[in-house]
C-alpha cells in the first residue's frame, strides 16, 4: 500500500526528522488560507501516488497567499501519469543549497533492507542510477543486529563533507531505519534531502509503501489507505477478499489457488497469448466470490476472453458452476467463457453448467488453448 507524501512526512515528523510540516488543501481557497497562517514563500504540492510530479508540473512554488491559491488551481484536476489530483500540500518553502537521495528497500535478492544513497539527489536520481550507478551507495543491513551507528555514519559520510551535517544525516538515517521497520515499510525513501543556506539538514520530499502483509498489525496505518487513489479494480478485489493484479493481456483469467495461477498464466503465455491478469478466487466455496470475480473481469475493457480454471480439493466445482451461471444471468459478458473445472463434484459442475447453456472442459492445455484463440478472434 502506498500512502501520500503528507502522512508520509508526519510519521517521519513523529520519528524526530526535521521536516518542514505544512497543511493539505483540497480547494484554493484553504491553499491560500493555509500559506496565509504558514506566513512567507510556499510550495504548492500535488498529492499522487506517483512519482516524478516536480517534471510533471504538479511541484510549484508560490511567493504569496493569493499565488497559492493560483498554483492551487491549476494544480487541483490536474492529470498526473493517469491520476487526478484532489488534494495538495502547501509546505514552508525552503532555499536549496543541495540536493541528496537517500532510500531504503527490502530488497529479496539480498534478503535483506537494503540502504541506497547518493550526493547527487533530486529529480534525476532515476537517471544518475541508470547512467551513473557509482554515484549512488549501497548498504544491506542485517536484520539481526539491526541498522549500526557506524553504519549511519559511513553513509553519511558520502553526503556531505561539514561535519555538522555529517551527524545531522547519520541521525536522519537512524530515524528514518526505525520508520521503516516500525511502519511495516518495503519501501521508505527522501528524496531530495537537502542543504540549505543556514546548513541545516532537511527533508523535502517522503515516500513510504507499506507491505500489504503487514497491515493486519498496524491499524493506523491502514486507516492512512486513500482508496481513490488506487485502482478501483484492485480496491473492488481487495474488498471482496481476491486476490488479484491487473497485468497488460486480453485473456481474463479466474482461478482458484496462486499457484494454480501461476500456471495458468504460464501455459496462456505458453499458447502465445497475454493473460490480462492475476487473480486468485481462493479455496474457498463461496459462489458470490465467483461474481465478484466476474464483475473486475468484464470491468476490463482489454479482455477479449474469459477462462476459468478451477482444481476441485476443498474448492466444490458445483459451487463455482452455481457461481458463473448466477453471474452470467446479473452480468451482461459480451465476450466468450472458457470453463475448465475438475475435481470435488466434477459431474454436478458440469450438469449445472450444460443445463445453463455451457460447456465445461476438463483439460487444462485444451481450455488455455481455446481461450487464447478466442482472445485473438479466431474460432475453435
Ligand atoms: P517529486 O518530483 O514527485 O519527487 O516531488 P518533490 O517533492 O521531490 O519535488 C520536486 C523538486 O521540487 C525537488 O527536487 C526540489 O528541487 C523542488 N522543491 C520541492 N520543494 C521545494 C522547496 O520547498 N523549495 C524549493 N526551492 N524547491 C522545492
Ligand atoms: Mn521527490
Amino acid at each position: 500500500m502506498n500512502i501520500h507524501e503528507y502522512q508520509a512526512k508526519e510519521l517521519l515528523f513523529a520519528q524526530g526528522i526535521p521536516v518542514p510540516m505544512g497543511e493539505v488543501a483540497t480547494t484554493p481557497e484553504q491553499a491560500e488560507q493555509i500559506a496565509r497562517k504558514l506566513g512567507g514563500a510556499v510550495v504548492v504540492k500535488a498529492q499522487v501516488h506517483v512519482g516524478g510530479r516536480g517534471k510533471a508540473g504538479g511541484v510549484k512554488l508560490a511567493k504569496t497567499p493569493e499565488e497559492a491559491r493560483e498554483k492551487a488551481q491549476a494544480i487541483l484536476g490536474m492529470d498526473i501519469k493517469g491520476l487526478t489530483v484532489e488534494k495538495v500540500l502547501i509546505a514552508p518553502a525552503e532555499d536549496i543549497a543541495t540536493e541528496a537521495y537517500v532510500g531504503i528497500i527490502l530488497d529479496r535478492a539480498s534478503k535483506a533492507p537494503v540502504w541506497m544513497v547518493s550526493a547527487a539527489g533530486g529529480v534525476d536520481i532515476e537517471e544518475v542510477a541508470a547512467t551513473d550507478p557509482d554515484k549512488i551507495t549501497k548498504l544491506a543491513v542485517d536484520p539481526r543486529y539491526g541498522f549500526l551507528p557506524h553504519q549511519a555514519h559511513l553513509l553519511a559520510t558520502k553526503l556531505y563533507t561539514d561535519p555538522k551535517q555529517v551527524r545531522a544525516a547519520a541521525k536522519i538515517l537512524q530515524q528514518l531505519y526505525k520508520a521503516f521497520i516500525e511502519n511495516g515499510a518495503s519501501l521508505a525513501e527522501i528524496n531530495p534531502l537537502i542543504t540549505n543556506p543556514a546548513g541545516d539538514v532537511l527533508a523535502l520530499d517522503a515516500k513510504l509503501s507499506v507491505d500489504d502483509n503487514e497491515l493486519f498489525r498496524l491499524p493506523a496505518i491502514e486507516a492512512l489507505r486513500d482508496e481513490s487513489s488506487e485502482d478501483p479494480a484492485e480496491v473492488t478485489a481487495r474488498n471482496a477478499n481476491l486476490t488479484f493484479i491487473k497485468l497488460d493481456g486480453d485473456v481474463g483469467c479466474i482461478v482458484n489457488g496462486a499457484g494454480l495461477a501461476m500456471a495458468t498464466m504460464d501455459l496462456v503465455k505458453y499458447y502465445g497469448g497475454e493473460p490480462a491478469n492475476f487473480l486468485d478466487i481462493g479455496g474457498s466455496s463461496n459462489p458470490e466470490k465467483v461474481v465478484n470475480a466476474l464483475k473486475i473481469i468484464t470491468g476490463d475493457a482489454n479482455v477479449k476472453a474469459i477462462l476459468f480454471n478451477i482444481f476441485g480439493g476443498i474448492t466444490r466445482t458445483d459451487d463455482v458452476a452455481n457461481g458463473i451461471v448466477t453471474a452470467t444471468k446479473m452480468i451482461d459478458i459480451k465476450v466468450p467463457i472458457v470453463i475448465r473445472l475438475t475435481g470435488t463434484n466434477e459431474e454436478i459442475a458440469v450438469k449445472i453448467l450444460a443445463d445453463a447453456g455451457f460447456t465445461a472442459l476438463t483439460d487444462m492445455d485444451e481450455a488455455v488453448q481455446k481461450a487464447v484463440a478466442l482472445a485473438k478472434g479466431e474460432s475453435q
